[in-house]
């Protein structure tokens, strides 16, 4: 249970039995006893949870088959409308949501609201894309014939997704999915699954009030790697979506490879934002600082480093520290603080053994300190850090999923752009400058390599609009907005001949 321990806030602060009961969701479908769900907020155990079993897996994808089947017959959109009736719950019940996600990951109020938007925004997204599924007509080369692209739904999509995001990221994936026609499949994390159970609860909702959806168009089924590795081998799903660590997602590819089904893939990231010597550099601090600390540095698009030209590191990261020295760091259902928990303690070693290696190789670390231990000896809060380093050495080329700030100084603009693509990850990047040339070179072929690449803004916070993902070890992937959707149907490319000759590809004579 959590306690109000302020006011001014619109979050429900009840228990999880309660805010269940609030959005009518039935927490005891999922009740059991194999995974014990703490909060990260106080380490207090929250509830206790059933995992799906292999046969329950199968019973799942069955009726996903089963509902697809149906479903795919459902104008596109009258399957929006589905969606339409989803995002009315969302709305309605926005509060209560994002209070199940703080409780669930950590998050701080703003954050876990804004998750709730990016859900309901994506909604409207897919909404408006149920009218804009459009193929295409192409010239065809024989006479009296017609060629076109048709696309069609393609059977269950299924989710594996991280802790970090429990609702956006599915929402990315699943309401695009369900509006081309497919049934969905989600395997949410097993650190922040109340939020699935929620969602999911409101989607059942949403199925049964609308006559053409059939039961059993999106589930959740719950557990951990296992789980995850059994989904990604089954060939009754044609498309996987993983969203996670890089080495999850090596492991995901091959599965679904092997069977040659198609997976997307959306891994982790190490993000890096120039500041040019030509930069703005208040609007800088407050891009760097949002980017590098905001969920604890626990986003797939923190700002891991910080590339910074010599002539202005010094002073630049001077006022960084002052900022990092007056963030407040406590609960995430406080809405005076700024950085809220690790998901776990071992978020926190991870954080401390990647501190102890920078120092070993020749960081100077400022923050990183573990913090309120004595109020809350089950929980793990930190200070964010700040590392000066002397070079682009081995731990800053990994991602610890922590609010540690590496931050390295450049004297030319190749050499900045050629630290920041010095990584094997490839997700979000960003540039801080005023000079024209600097911010179209940096978006040029020749600059950046994410597939992410921002000018005056920072790493974190994408808009549902845009295609989401990256390149290189964070995996190809890309969700939530853009022409997404093709991912999620399958194209056939239909000739029609009209005449009542039937003349052969490449002139050959065939009589009969
Ligand atoms: P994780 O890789 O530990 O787990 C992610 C999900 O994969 C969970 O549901 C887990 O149960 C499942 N899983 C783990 N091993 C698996 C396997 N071998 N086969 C199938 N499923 C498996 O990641 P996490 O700690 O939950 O999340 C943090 C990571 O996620 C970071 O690396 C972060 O960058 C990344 N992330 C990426 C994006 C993106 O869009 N690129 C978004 C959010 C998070």
């Amino acid at each position: 249970a959590t306690k109000a321990s302020r006011n001014n806030s619109v979050f429900p602060r009840e228990d999880v039995q309660t805010i269940f009961s609030r959005i009518n969701v039935p927490l005891e479908r999922f009740k059991g006893t194999d995974l014990g769900k703490h909060s990260p907020i106080d380490g207090e155990k929250l509830c206790e949870l059933g995992l799906t079993d292999e046969a329950g897996l199968n019973r799942a994808i069955d009726d996903a088959q089963q509902a697809f089947l149906r479903w795919r017959t459902v104008p596109a959109p009258e399957r929006g409308k589905l969606v339409y009736t989803f995002a009315e719950l969302v709305r309605r019940h926005k509060a209560a949501l994002a209070a199940v996600v703080t409780l669930d990951c950590g998050k701080t109020e703003t954050e876990a609201l804004g998750e709730i938007q990016e859900v309901i925004d994506i909604c409207d997204f897919a909404i408006g894309l149920s009218r804009q599924l459009y193929g295409l007509t192409i010239a065809t080369e024989r006479p009296e014939h017609r060629m076109a692209e048709t696309w069609h739904p393609l059977g269950i999509f299924g989710q594996i997704t991280a802790f970090n995001f429990p609702a956006a990221v599915w929402s990315w994936g699943a309401m695009i999915a369900l509006v081309c026609g497919d049934s969905v499949i989600w395997k949410p994390s097993e650190k922040s699954p109340l939020t699935a159970i929620a969602l999911s609860g409101l989607m059942d909702q949403a199925i049964a009030a609308c006559d053409s959806a059939p039961a059993k168009l999106a589930q959740v089924v719950l557990g951990g790697a296992e789980l995850g590795r059994q989904l990604a081998s089954d060939t009754r799903i044609p498309l996987v979506s993983a969203t996670g660590s890089t080495t999850m997602g090596r492991d995901v590819a091959a599965r679904v490879g092997a069977r040659l089904g198609r997976s997307t893939l959306e891994l982790g990231g190490n993000n890096a934002a120039i500041v040019s010597d030509k930069a703005d550099l208040d609007l800088a601090i407050r891009g760097v600082a949002f980017a590098a600390v905001g969920t604890a540095g626990q986003r797939c698009t923190s700002l891991r480093r910080l590339i910074v030209h010599e002539s202005i590191a010094d002073e630049f990261v001077a006022r960084l520290k002052t900022v990092y020295a007056q963030l407040r760091v406590g609960r995430p259902d406080d809405p005076d603080v700024h950085v809220g928990p690790l998901i776990d303690e071992r978020a926190h070693q991870q954080m401390a053994s990647a501190l102890q290696q920078a120092s070993a190789e020749g960081g100077s670390v400022f923050g990183g300190e573990r913090v309120l231990e004595d109020q809350y000896p089950d929980a793990f809060y930190v200070n964010p850090a700040i590392v000066s380093m002397p070079a682009q050495s081995d731990i800053v080329e990994q991602e610890t999923f922590a609010p540690i700030l590496y931050v390295m100084k450049y004297a030319t603009i190749d050499e900045a752009i050629a630290l920041q693509n010095g990584v094997s990850q490839g997700l979000s990047s960003a540039i801080f400058t005023t000079d024209m040339r600097e911010a179209e070179y940096f978006l040029s072929a020749s600059g950046s390599d994410c597939g992410i690449a921002n000018v005056n803004i920072g790493t974190s916070g994408a808009e549902i609009g845009g295609a989401f993902g990256g390149e290189k070890a964070t995996g190809g992937g890309r969700a939530a907005g853009s022409d997404t959707w093709k991912a999620f149907m399958r194209r056939a490319t239909n000739t029609v001949n009209y005449s009542s000759s039937l003349p052969l590809a490449q002139g050959v004579e065939f009589d009969v």
